[in-house]
């Protein structure tokens, strides 16, 4: 049996499980209850320094967003680039995909993606995140 090796595009942001969920990883100061992603070792609220490492939630709603029309080589264009909020009071920047420009709106539900993001020099399969529309969210039209 063969073992696939999945690295993260982003080491000590996204934790991908042996199912391939992922999950992003974030910072909970233990004195004030205030969450940041990615992970941090100080809280920006209260300056505390006891800081756990947390798993986020992996759904959250559509801040705003913009379509990037260009950029470099490695990335195809047009797509769009969006700020996500999360129940744990975190916003974070990602692409969106799964859906067509036209169907994104601002306050839509959107659920963390693994996606391949290519190979690194050794050939290793990289793992990176975006959102996707949630599925319970998708039915019933505009
Ligand atoms: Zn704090």
């Amino acid at each position: 049996m063969e073992v696939e090796t999945a690295v993260s595009f982003r080491p000590g942001e996204l934790e991908v499980d042996s199912s391939g969920a992922g999950h992003l990883l974030g910072s909970r100061c233990a004195s004030c209850g205030a969450h940041f992603f990615p992970v941090r070792q100080a809280c920006a609220g209260c300056l505390g320094t006891d800081l756990e490492a947390v798993r986020l939630s992996t759904t959250g709603t559509l801040y705003t967003f913009s379509i990037v029309r260009q950029s470099t080589p490695e990335f195809e264009v047009p797509y769009a680039l969006g700020y996500v909020d999360f129940s744990e009071g975190v916003r974070i920047m990602g692409q969106i995909s799964g859906c067509d420009l036209e169907d994104i709106w601002i306050g839509m539900q959107l659920s963390l993606s693994v996606e391949p993001f290519g190979e690194d020099e050794d050939g290793n399969q990289l793992s990176g995140y975006r959102f996707r529309p949630t599925e319970a969210g998708s039915g019933g039209g505009s």
